[in-house]
């Protein structure tokens, strides 16, 4: 076994329970511009130990630590906060913070979405898109909690996350980069192309509303592999002039339908053909949300940008909406959206989208009794599509994994030309389908209906209301496929 060299001690104070007030630690980890990182011995913590001491600092993680003790288990997955504070370091007094260690397989967000070219690298090594959608998701989730605890952050960007693509997951880093709106100001500018403009034009303060701004452009990043906003001319002879031009006064988003400016060529075309993936082959929920964010007033006006909370449900439902490409095995967001359906192609290798295409149902709540209120979340169904309690139970999102959860049902194609929905769960599934051509969920006369128990089927048939059982969600099929 690998012997550990001890070759640092720590003191702490106001530890959590269970850590102890000194820590043994190997050598230095990591080198930052604001300190270095180092690991316990025991491999379960990272102590952050400051180049230079700040006025305040102690304050300040205190009031963060303490804040975010209540955080519940599920939460504290998406951020470290700090545990403990510093005291000396190999009897020097020194600040700094301890934190959780997060395990090694995770890397720096920038080094799987910088750009198109990365993203390829890691495509060959069987990653999908879908890992990296599940990955903005988390990124998502850790700012909804920060945002949920009064916090904002100063410094939201690729080099601020650990990523694990295999599993899809993300860690928020750099706890000290934490602030409280109107009481604590930024002790970091933040890196340039996630800083809010308004930052740079007029010196506003990190804030909810300037993380807004931050994550969109980090979410879009990730799904995108370039900086949305990122601009292509130059604003002013200085360099320095011309970027914070171009980040701040000038900032424009890249697809912006009437100002080409900011436009990468190979704009839509196939990643793997030299191309650059559009904001357009997100689901249309997403698209919209960019569109607020950085297309339309979000971008100069902070009041009218999405919240975190609107990113990770709408990244959570696109995870339902994946088709897997037959010819180059990605995952992208089947494009429903676009008709006729020979316009659909996977963005990835450009392949036109094969028969027979997949079903697209919508589904609804009960809010009051027989009256069905669709979620905006649509489930994307192929042959041998799986159907999981999450889809069908009120109020429930897509978990990180179903990889342990057994389905309740699932899609088969009949080769006679239509998909049907095979029931593997114990309530009755019920099929209406409506005479009129447009669907109406709560006007079920003249209509068609057919249940299926335990093993049995029910078609998808075009504008069919599926109810799931007594309190569960029903389905409206907006597309049958085939
Ligand atoms: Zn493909």
């Amino acid at each position: 076994m690998e012997r550990i060299e001890v070759t640092h001690t720590a003191s702490l104070h106001a530890p959590h329970p269970g850590l102890g007030d000194t820590l043994t630690l190997q050598d230095k980890a990591h080198v930052g511009g604001e300190g270095a990182v180092y690991f316990t011995t025991d491999g379960r913590h990272a102590l952050k130990v400051f180049h230079q001491q700040h006025p305040g600092l102690e304050q300040h993680l205190t009031r963060i630590m303490d804040r975010l003790r209540i955080l519940t288990d599920e939460q504290e997955r998406f951020i470290l906060p700090p545990l403990a504070l510093l005291n000396r370091f190999d009897g020097q007094p020194r600040q700094g913070f301890v934190m959780r260690r997060v395990p090694p397989r995770y890397q720096e967000a920038i080094n799987l979405i910088l750009g198109p070219e990365q993203a390829a690298a890691q495509f060959q090594r069987g990653r999908t898109w879908g890992s990296y959608l599940l990955a903005a998701r988390s990124i998502a989730n850790s700012i909804v909690v920060l945002h949920a605890m009064g916090f904002a952050h100063s410094d939201i960007h690729y080099k601020n996350f650990l990523v694990d693509i295999n599993e899809g997951d993300a860690v928020m880093m750099e706890a000290d980069g934490i602030v409280t709106p109107g009481y604590s100001k930024a002790r970091v500018a933040g890196l340039k192309g996630f800083m809010a403009p308004e930052i740079l034009t007029r010196g506003a303060e990190p804030s909810e509303k300037t993380d807004r701004h931050s994550l969109a452009v980090l979410a879009l990043h990730t799904l995108l592999f370039r900086n949305p906003l990122e601009p292509l001319i130059e604003y002013a002879d200085d360099p320095q002039e011309s970027d914070r031009l171009g980040w701040g006064a000038q900032a424009l988003f890249s697809e912006h339908p009437g100002n080409p400016s900011h436009r990468p060529a190979n704009l839509g075309r196939p990643l793997y053909k030299r191309g650059v993936l559009s904001y357009r082959m997100l689901t249309p929920e997403l698209q919209q949300l960019a569109e607020r964010a950085v297309l339309e007033t979000g971008l100069h006006d902070p009041a009218s940008r999405p919240a975190a909370k609107e990113w990770r449900d709408a990244l959570a439902k696109s995870i339902d909406q994946l088709l897997n490409c037959p010819h180059c095995g990605q995952h992208f967001p089947y494009p429903h959206w676009l008709d006729p359906p020979p316009r659909r192609a996977c963005p990835f290798c450009g392949q036109r989208c094969q028969r027979p295409l997949p079903a697209v149902i919508s589904l609804l709540e009960e809010r009051r009794t027989g009256n069905f209120t669709p979620i905006r979340r649509k489930l994307v169904l192929g042959n041998g599509s799986n159907i999981f309690a999450d889809m069908t139970e009120p109020h429930r999102f897509p978990p990180r994994s179903r990889t342990s959860t057994k389905p309740i049902g699932h899609v088969e194609w009949d080769p006679r030309g239509a998909y049907r929905i095979v029931n593997d769960g114990n309530t009755t599934w019920i099929s209406i389908t409506n005479s009129a051509s447009t669907p109406r969920a709560s006007v079920l006369q003249g209509s068609q209906r057919l249940s299926a128990t335990s093993g049995q089927s029910i078609p998808l048939n075009a504008h069919a209301l599926i109810r799931f059982g007594p309190d569960q969600r029903a389905a409206v099929v907006d597309d049958p496929g085939g």
